[in-house]
C-alpha cells in the first residue's frame, strides 16, 4: 500500500515538473517575442509613433496591429493627451495599447488576464498607462486623471485630504466601499462574493457613478473624466433642473459641485469649468434670438461674457469652441442687419433656418440664394463679417483644436468668404476641408495641437493679422 502511494506521488511530481517547465518555456517564448517587438519599435519607430513622441514627449508601445493598423484608437489617444496637456502638463514613461491576444501580452498582463475578471479597459501605475483596444477618449482621460492625481499630491498632499472630507457622511464616516472590496471584486470566481448588487443612490451621496464609490482615486478620476469628456452629463448636478411639466425642481448637487470646484482649484479639470458651462447654457438662446430676427441683446451679452472668459482663462481648452460660437453670433448678427433691410433676403433666410425637413441639396440651393441676395445688398456689411471671420480664424489658432469645432470652422470660413464674394479664399477653405479629412484618415496625431495651420499659412492665410483685427472689431460686433 505504502509503495503504491509512493508510486502515484512520484508520478504526479514528475508530471507536475514537466508541466511547470512547459509553462515556463511557453511563457518565456511569449515574453521574448513581446520584448523583441518593443525593442524593434523603439529602435525603428513608425512615422505615427515618431510624430506622437515628437509632439507629446510620450512613447507609444504595442503591436503594429493595435497601433498602426488601428488608427481610430491612436487618434483618440492623441486628441485626449493634447487636451489634457493644455490644462495641466503631466509625464508618462509610455502609453501602451494592450493586445487582445494572450500570447502577445507581457507577463503581468497575462497574470491579470488569468486572475481577474479582466473587465478594466485601462490602467495607470509607475508612470505608465495601458489601454485596451477601443478604450475610447473617456478611458484615456480617466487614466491620465490618475497620473495627474499622483503628480498633484506629490506637491500638494492636502488635495487628497480636502477631497476625502467631501466623501464622508454626516457622522464623518467614509462613503467609499474601500480598496479591499474593490480589488477582491475583480478577482475571478470569488469576485461575486464581494459584489454588492444593491444599487445605492450614489448621486445623493455625491458621486458621479457607482464606480466612483470604490475609493478616493477612482472618485477623483471618474469625476474629473466626466467633467473633461462628458461635461453635459454633469449639468443637472451642477446647476440643478428648473421645474417643468415632466419634473419638479431639482436643486444642484452641492457635494458634486464642491468636488468640481476643488478639482478646478488644483487644475485637475480646465480652469473656468463652471463659468464655461454657464456660458454654454446661454448660447443657444442668444443664437436663436438672432436667427429669428427677434433681438441682439442676448448675443451681445454672450459676446461680452465670452470676451471676459477668454481674457481670464488664456489658452483654455474651450477657446476653439468659444471662438467658433462667437464667430457664428457675429455672422448671424450680420445677417440680422442685412435681413432687416431686405424683405427678400429675410424670407429666404427664415425659410432656410426653419426648413428642418429639407434635403441637403435643397439647403444648398437656399444657401446659394441667400448668398446672392446678401451680396446684392448695398449696405456695407463687410466689417461685421470681418469680425466673424476674425473669430473663426482665431479659433483655428487655439492651443487645443478639437476635431468637431476645427472642422466646423473651416466650413464656416468657406461660407463667409462666399458671402463676401471672395471665391478664391472660399475655394482655399474648401480645399482645406479635404486636406483635414486626408490627414485625419492618415492618422495625423498632430491635428489636435497643430490642425492644418501649416497648410493654410502655406497658402497665404496669416494668423497674425487676425490678432490685430480682433482688437478692432469685438465688443458686441459694433463698429
Ligand atoms: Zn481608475
Amino acid at each position: 500500500m505504502q509503495s503504491r502511494k509512493r508510486t502515484v506521488f512520484d508520478y504526479c511530481r514528475k508530471w507536475g515538473k514537466r508541466l511547470a517547465l512547459a509553462g515556463i518555456l511557453f511563457h518565456g517564448a511569449t515574453q521574448l517575442n513581446y520584448w523583441r517587438n518593443d525593442i524593434t519599435n523603439s529602435v525603428n519607430p513608425s512615422p505615427v509613433r515618431s510624430e506622437f513622441y515628437e509632439e507629446y514627449g510620450i512613447p507609444i508601445r504595442g503591436w503594429k496591429a493595435d497601433i498602426e493598423e488601428n488608427p481610430e484608437d491612436i487618434k483618440d489617444i492623441a486628441e485626449t493627451v493634447c487636451r489634457e496637456k493644455q490644462t495641466r502638463d503631466f509625464k508618462l514613461k509610455c502609453i501602451r495599447v494592450e493586445p487582445g491576444n494572450y500570447l502577445k501580452k507581457d507577463i503581468l498582463e497575462q497574470v491579470v488576464t488569468v486572475v481577474t475578471n479582466n473587465d478594466s479597459v485601462g490602467w495607470c501605475y509607475l508612470d505608465r498607462l495601458g489601454l485596451k483596444r477601443k478604450a475610447g477618449e473617456g478611458t484615456v482621460s480617466h487614466e491620465i486623471k490618475h497620473q495627474k492625481t499622483y503628480e498633484v499630491i506629490r506637491e500638494h498632499p492636502e488635495f487628497l485630504e480636502k477631497w476625502d472630507k467631501l466623501a464622508r457622511d454626516e457622522n464623518g464616516k467614509s462613503l467609499y466601499i474601500g480598496d479591499f472590496a474593490t480589488y477582491c471584486e475583480k478577482i475571478r470566481i470569488i469576485g461575486k462574493l464581494f459584489r454588492d448588487d444593491n444599487i445605492i443612490d450614489y448621486e445623493k451621496l455625491g458621486f458621479v457613478s457607482d464606480y466612483a464609490r470604490s475609493n478616493i482615486y477612482e472618485d477623483i478620476a471618474e469625476t474629473c473624466e466626466r467633467a473633461e469628456i462628458n461635461p453635459h452629463d454633469l449639468e443637472s448636478f451642477l446647476f440643478g433642473i428648473k421645474p417643468n411639466p415632466h419634473n419638479d425642481k431639482i436643486p444642484r448637487n452641492e457635494k458634486i459641485v464642491a468636488k468640481i470646484k476643488l478639482a478646478e482649484e488644483y487644475s485637475m479639470i480646465p480652469s473656468g469649468f463652471m463659468e464655461f458651462h454657464e456660458l454654454y447654457t446661454t448660447y443657444q438662446d442668444a443664437y436663436a434670438s438672432l436667427e429669428n430676427g427677434v433681438e441682439t441683446k442676448k448675443a451681445e451679452t454672450y459676446l461680452r461674457n465670452s470676451t471676459d472668459f477668454l481674457n481670464k482663462h488664456p489658452n483654455s481648452v474651450y477657446e476653439c469652441e468659444l471662438r467658433r460660437k462667437r464667430g457664428e453670433l457675429l455672422e448671424s448678427r450680420t445677417l440680422f442687419e442685412a435681413c432687416s433691410k431686405s424683405h427678400e433676403l429675410d424670407s429666404i433666410h427664415k425659410m432656410k433656418i426653419r426648413s428642418v425637413q429639407s434635403t441637403l441639396s435643397e439647403l444648398e440651393d437656399m444657401q446659394k440664394e441667400e448668398t446672392r441676395l446678401f451680396r446684392a445688398q448695398k449696405a456695407d456689411f463687410r466689417n461685421y463679417l470681418g469680425a466673424a471671420i476674425s473669430e473663426y480664424e482665431r479659433s483655428l489658432s487655439s492651443g487645443f483644436k478639437d476635431r468637431f469645432n476645427y472642422m466646423t470652422v473651416l466650413s464656416d470660413l468657406k461660407r463667409c468668404y462666399e458671402m463676401l464674394g471672395d471665391e478664391k479664399t472660399a475655394k482655399l477653405y474648401d480645399d482645406a476641408i479635404n486636406e483635414y479629412g486626408n490627414r485625419y484618415n492618415n492618422s495625423d496625431v498632430k491635428l489636435a495641437s497643430k490642425g492644418i495651420n501649416d497648410y493654410l499659412e502655406g497658402r497665404g492665410i496669416s494668423f497674425d493679422i487676425h490678432e490685430q483685427r480682433k482688437l478692432e472689431s469685438i465688443s458686441g460686433g459694433k463698429k
